[in-house]
Formats: structure tokens, sequence, C-alpha cells
């Protein structure tokens, strides 16, 4: 949902709340103001009542005080015709003296006991009736009888008479009678003439009965249902019987609902009403619900003049005030509703007026979001909302640069990447990075064409390079990077994936993370194969070149013996005898040309390489031999001597002795006019074998010393210039090292340093 239509619903939600509690405000003020109009028309048709019922009693009071007098007129008048004793009375002489003296009956009382009863009478019915229960009636009597003067308050008295007020009959109690007792001490017996009527209608002039009133007063009032008077004194008393009363011979003034009818009944709440209406004086008014109509009940007490103080209870219908209500509740809602939508309507549009401003800088920050930092954002307004896009602006702005930057950055970077990658994929020299744990992380393209593994079939795994006899070796090699070490190339043997070995130089290194741990290993391996061939080629070529140039040398050597041979063999022949001493010499000089030829055989053969512990001395004097008779044409002498005993060493004995060759060789080239060659041995430290070979030629000048030993770096006419380089390659091959020191027209002193030979066992050690 977009912020304009939140926030108009928000608006909208409130001025709704607004208006239904509005509503419900009014509707409760309505219904209050109703419910007191209506208890006031309540109180007004109860005081109606009242005053009309007062007045209907105070005619009704007048026509009984006539009556009265016209009971005791009739009464004076039966008393002058009645015999003073009972007895000598019949009911069919009072009939006859009821139309005499006109009224409807006449009935005589006397005493019996305590009771006081009906013994003759005009009316049949009435014969016999006991009055003991009548209440103030029976008070009257005995009054009557005892005192000739009646004192209760009710009805009218006068000497020897007493009437009472208009009553039900107690023979007939649908009828109304005004009854007149007389009584003057000549006779035994009350005179009680009387007469009937079915309403007060009847008597006389009209007056309105009370009931008659109720019935216009509920006529006028639509709304009213019901009006009673009700008689506090016995209203609820044992007179009404579970949901209502019963008119039975109960006495007028006893009876609980005096006028009117008494059908909405709620008896419990009814009680309390009248209760406390009757108590405090004032009018109670109280809600309920019968037969599931809602009723508004009001109990009005009376105070009345004439007669006994009573209530009016009048039943509302709340039905007339409920449809005020709901016709009110109707016209409030549909107004609401109206001012609701014009509302809606008008905050939509003023919430669009706000919200503008807000939907762009939303727009501004999603389109920043998504990395579009053009079109800047245009809000004109002055207040926080503008401060708000201005800033945004600025944000933009940097952001924008920032990301240009950034941009250029990772731009760069890649490429540099990209370079590196090249590199390292072209480079000819096979890489491959490995974990800690030996799995390999990269390799390059010459890793794949120096080993035989392609990429994929390697990374993430650990394969097996090393030989392994080599394992020992390498891990500590890898112990001492972790230490920190840093450790030169190493020439040793790898395993292709065919399984077959390879020379390579390796070099590892340690790769370490920014806190200087060890992550990872990098190996760039170098294929020796076609080094070491050309090597060899070259150690082979240098051995023809010398060869070639002892052959001369040997065949010189030969040429001697062979001399002496063919000159005792022409002895021999000549003398035609063998001399046995001859023949000693003879084979002693073939002896030496097969030693000769032997030794120049084994320079010249290719040979295997073999790796043995040898006694140098032994070596260096067969190569003495070898060169002994060169020397002597050019009248040098070798001088050999020892500060040692230990002269073993760990060799390939024919490559050492191409080494001692060439040095030796070298040294008598030096020495054209003849000269001494000493040959030291000797022991620089424990673990090494020293050897010195010094001649006393002509030197080598200081500028050349730097190119002595490059290949083909030769000062002489049918020289290789390879005779040093090979003999620096071989004592390399041994771990050792040669060193030249010159001094022009003095002569030049070769050191050769080797180690020491260990105590065999089995294997030689690998060739490094
Ligand atoms: P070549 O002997 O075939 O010239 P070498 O490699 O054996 O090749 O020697 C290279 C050069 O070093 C020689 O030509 C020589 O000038 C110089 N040289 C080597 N040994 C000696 C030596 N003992 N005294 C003087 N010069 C030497
Ligand atoms: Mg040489």
């Amino acid at each position: 949902m977009s912020m304009k239509k939140k926030l108009s619903l928000t608006m909208a939600g409130s001025l709704c709340l607004i208006l239904l509690l509005n509503i419900i405000l009014s509707l409760y003020t309505t219904q209050a103001s109703l419910r007191r109009e209506s208890e006031r028309k309540m109180l007004l048709a109860a005081r109606q009542v009242a005053a009309s019922i007062e007045q209907s009693q105070e005619s009704a009071g007048m026509v009984e005080r006539q009556i009265g007098e016209l009971l005791h007129v009739a009464a004076k008048l039966a008393a002058k015709e009645l015999d003073p004793d009972i007895q000598n009375i019949t009911n069919e002489q009072l009939a006859k003296l009821s139309k005499q003296v006109g009224v409807t009956h006449i009935a005589l009382l006397v005493r019996t006991g305590d009771d006081i009863i009906i013994a003759k009478s005009s009316e049949p019915a009435e014969l016999g009736l006991s009055t003991k229960d009548w209440g103030y009636w029976y008070k009257a009597f005995k009054q009557l009888f005892e005192e000739e003067r009646v004192t209760i308050p009710y009805g009218a008295a006068a000497d020897h008479f007493w009437t009472g007020p208009f009553e039900y009959s107690n023979s007939k109690p649908n009828v109304i009678d005004k009854w007149g007792y007389y009584y003057d001490a000549k006779r035994n017996y009350i005179i009680d003439p009387y007469i009937r009527t079915d309403s007060l209608h009847q008597i006389g002039t009209h007056i309105p009965s009370p009931e008659e009133v109720l019935d216009k007063t509920k006529k006028i009032n639509g709304e009213i249902l019901e009006i009673s008077c009700i008689n506090p004194q016995t209203f609820a008393g044992v007179r009404m019987s579970g949901q209502g009363y019963v008119h039975d011979k109960t006495k007028l003034h006893n009876r609980p609902i005096r006028y009117g009818t008494y059908t909405y009944i709620d008896l419990e709440n009814d009680k309390q009403a009248v209760e406390k209406a009757a108590q405090t004086g004032a009018n109670v008014v109280y809600e309920t619900r019968i037969d599931g109509k809602k009723l508004l009940k009001s109990f009005i007490p009376v105070n009345s003049a004439s007669q006994a103080s009573y209530i009016i209870s009048i039943v509302m219908d709340y039905a007339q005030i409920s449809k005020v209500l709901q016709k009110q509740l109707v016209s409030y809602i549909s107004i609401s509703a109206f001012l609701l939508i014009l509302f809606v309507i008008v905050s939509y549009k003023q919430a669009g007026y706000f919200i503008r401003p807000i939907d762009a800088i939303l727009g501004k920050v999603k389109n920043v979001a998504q990395g579009r930092f053009d079109t800047p954002l245009v809000i004109n307004s002055k207040d926080e909302l503008g401060l708000l896009a201005a800033k945004i602006n600025t944000m933009t702005d940097n952001l924008s640069s920032y990301t240009d930057q950034l941009k250029q950055a990772v731009e760069e970077n890649r490429s540099v990447k990209e370079h590196l990658e090249s590199v390292i994929q072209q480079t000819a020299d096979a890489i491959h990075t490995t974990d800690l744990e030996g799995n390999i992380l990269q390799v390059n393209q010459a890793f794949e064409k120096l080993y035989g593994w392609s990429s994929h079939e390697v990374i993430g795994k650990r394969i097996n390079l090393i030989p392994g006899h080599l394992e020992g070796e390498v891990q500590a090699r890898l112990d001492a990077l972790m230490q920190g070490e840093q450790l030169p190339a190493v020439e040793t043997v790898r395993i292709k994936k065919d399984g077959t070995p390879v020379e390579v130089s390796i070099s590892t290194s340690a790769v370490r993370d920014p806190e200087g741990k060890v992550v990872s290993f990098i190996s760039i391996s170098r294929d020796m194969t076609e080094r070491n061939r050309m090597d060899e080629l070259l150690r082979r070529s240098e051995k023809l070149t010398t060869v070639g140039q002892l052959a001369a040398g040997v065949a010189h050597e030969i040429r001697n013996p062979l001399t002496t041979l063919r000159g005792f063999l022409q002895l021999q022949e000549y003398n035609n005898r063998v001399d046995p001493k001859h023949n000693q010499i003879m084979l002693s000089e073939l002896e030496r040309i097969n030693l000769i030829v032997s030794e120049f055989l084994i320079l010249a053969k290719p040979q295997a390489v073999h790796f043995r512990n040898k006694n140098v001395r032994d070596i260096l004097e067969d190569v003495l031999s070898l060169l002994s008779s060169q020397a002597n044409l050019h009248g040098i002498e070798f001088v050999m001597s020892s500060q040692t005993d230990e002269t073993d060493v760990h060799c390939e004995e024919n490559q050492l002795k191409q080494v001692f060759i060439n040095l030796l060789k070298n040294a008598m080239e030096a020495m054209p006019e003849g000269g001494v060659i000493r040959i030291e041995l000797f022991r620089p430290d424990p673990n090494h074998l020293g050897i010195t070979i010094t001649d006393e030629g002509v030197g080598i000048p200081e500028h050349q010393m730097e190119k002595v030993g490059e290949p083909f770096f030769t000062n002489k006419e049918n020289g290789t210039g390879l005779g040093l380089m090979v003999s620096q390659r071989i004592v390399e091959g041994h771990k050792g090292s040669l060193q030249i020191e010159s001094a022009v027209n003095k002569g030049t002193q070769v050191t050769l340093t080797l180690p020491a030979a260990q105590p065999e066992h089995g294997e030689g050690p690998e060739r490094e």
C-alpha cells in the first residue's frame, strides 16, 4: 500500500472513530433526554390521574354523604316499624320494609359470643355471615353496641349511627354497597339498611370512576401501556398470589391494586420500587423487560386528602423511545457516512500533496539502490523534506564517484589478476599449490604437461608425485618452511602420472595469510631432463676431445714398449733363439700397453652412473699414471702428498677421473717450460675432503677470471673451453665445490672440496 493511501486511511479511520464516538454520545444523551421526557410524561399523567381520582373521590364522597343521610333516615324509619326483639322479625317483613323506606335490602346484626353475625336479612345470601374478620367494620359494630358512637376514621358517624364507605359486598363481591348501621339500645340488634349499585354511575349524577380516569389517560398517552393505583400496605402481601392478584372479597380499602389493572408483572422489582417510593416519597423509575417487551416502569407516590396515600404505577412502552433513537441513529449514520466519504476524498488529495516529495525521494533511493546515480532529486520545498532531498543528492554524488573509483579499482585488479594468471598459466615452469594436508589447490598448464595430470584430475586431491624414499626429506623441507626458513631450489626426482620418474628442480615456498600463519605451499618445478641431458652431452663431447687429445699421448706411450717388443722380437729372429730374460721384459712391456689401453677405454666408453665410496688417492694415481708419459715429455713432475689417511669420497669414479684429467691437463698446458705440479689431499673439516692442484704455470689474468669456466672460453689454439665447465658440473653433482685462485706468471691453484664418504649402506644416495 502506498504511503498516501495509508495516510488518508489512517486519517479516515480516526475521523470514523470520532464520528462513531459522537454518534454514541449523542444517542446516549438523546436516550437520556428521551427517558427524562418519558419520566416527565409519566409524572404528569400520574398527577392528572391523582387529581382526577381525587376529584372523583370528592364527588363520590358527596354522593356517599347524601346516601349516608338517606340510610340514616331509612334506619330511623325502620326502627320505628321493627319489634325490639329480633325473634319477632321475619325476613319477609324486612323485604317489605326495604321497599317502604327506599333501600335495596335491610339486614339485622346480633351479637353471639365474641362474634357479630347477620341474623336476619331481606337478602338470603347474607344470612349467617360472620363479621369477625371484617377489620374496622367489626370494630365499628362493637362500638355501636357498646358505646353507641363509632370513632374509627372511615365512613361517617352520628349518634347511634355509622355508615361505612362504599365497599364491595361480602355476599356479592362484584357489586358495591353502601351500608348504614343503627343501634339505639332499645333493641338487641343493629339495623343495617343498604343501597346496592353495580357502579357509581348508577348513583345519581355521573361521577367519573377512577377506572374511567385511567382509561382516558391511557388513551391520551399512546405510549402508556398500563396504569395501576397501588396500595403500598398490601402490595405483594398475602393477597397477591403468584403472578397477580385476585378480586376476592377483599375490602376495597385493603385491595393491593386499588384501581386499574396489573398485567405487566415483575413482582420482585415492583415490590422494591413500591417500598422505596412509599418510604422516600420520591418517584422511582426502572427499566425492565416483560415477555420480550422493553418497558419503563414509574412509581409515583400520591398523598391524597380524602383517602390513604397510594402509589400510581405507570408502564410505558420503550419501543416509543427506541423508535425515536433508531430514527436519529439512521440520520446520524447517513450524515456521518457522507462526511466520511467527503473527508476521504479530500484527505486523499491532500495526502497526495504531502506525499509527492516523499515518493520522489523513495524513487530516488530505489534508483540509487539499483546503482543508477543520474537524475538528481528536484524538491523545491524549504522544509525538512527539501533538506533531506538536498542531503540525498549530495550523498548520491559521493556514492557515484566512490562507485566509479571502486569499479576502476576492481577492473584494474581483475586485469592484474588475469595477467598474473596467464603468466602463471603460460610460464614454462610447472606451478602447483597445495594445502597443509597436501591436497592440490591449483596447477598451471606447465604442471599438466610436466606431470601428465590434468587440472580437473588433481584439484582437491592428494596425488603421489614424490618417490617413496624421498618422502621423509620432502617432509623435512616442508617443516623447515613452516618454521619460516627460506630454502633454495633442489634438484630431485618426481613421479609422473604414468609412474615414470622425471628429473626436476623444485623450489617450494610457504604462503602465509595476513596473520602470518602458513596456509598453503607453492611449488615451482622445472624439468631438468633436458638440461641434464645437455650436461651429459657436454661431458661426453669434452671427454671425446680429451680422449682425442690423449690418443696422441697414448699412441706415443704404447709406441715405446712396442718398439722395445719389436727390437727383442727382431733379436730373437736374428739369434734364432729365445732368451727368457728378454721374454720377461717383453711381457712387462705388454702388461704396460694393456694397462694404458684399458685406462683409456674406461675414459672413452660411456659408463653407467654408479656412485660408490672410492679412495680419491687411488683415482688420482690412476690418472697420474695415464698422464705421466705426457708429463715426462714436457718436463713436468707430479708431486702428490696427503695430510690425511681417510681419503674416501662417495663418487662416480669415471666422472671424478675426468675432473682430475681436465684440471691436471690445464695445469700441464699452463707450464710449457715444465715444472712441478703439486697434488695435496687434506680435511678442511671432518665431513669434507679437500684436494688442491697447484701448478707453476702462466696463471690467469685478473680480467679473465670471470670468464674462466664459461662454456667455450679458451685461450688455447686447440682448446674447447669446456673442460672447467664440465668439471664444475660434476663437482656440483657430487655436492662439492671448485675454486680457482691464480696469479699471472706465478701459477694457479685449483681447490676441490668433496663430501667425505659416510659408512656405506646399501643403495647410494640420490644424485641431487
Ligand atoms: P681449454 O683447456 O680447452 O682451453 P678449459 O675450460 O679447460 O678449456 O680452460 C679454459 C681456460 O682457462 C684455458 O684456455 C686457460 O686459459 C685457462 N686455464 C685453465 N686452467 C688454467 C691453469 N691451471 N693455468 C692457467 N690458465 C688456466
Ligand atoms: Mg682444459
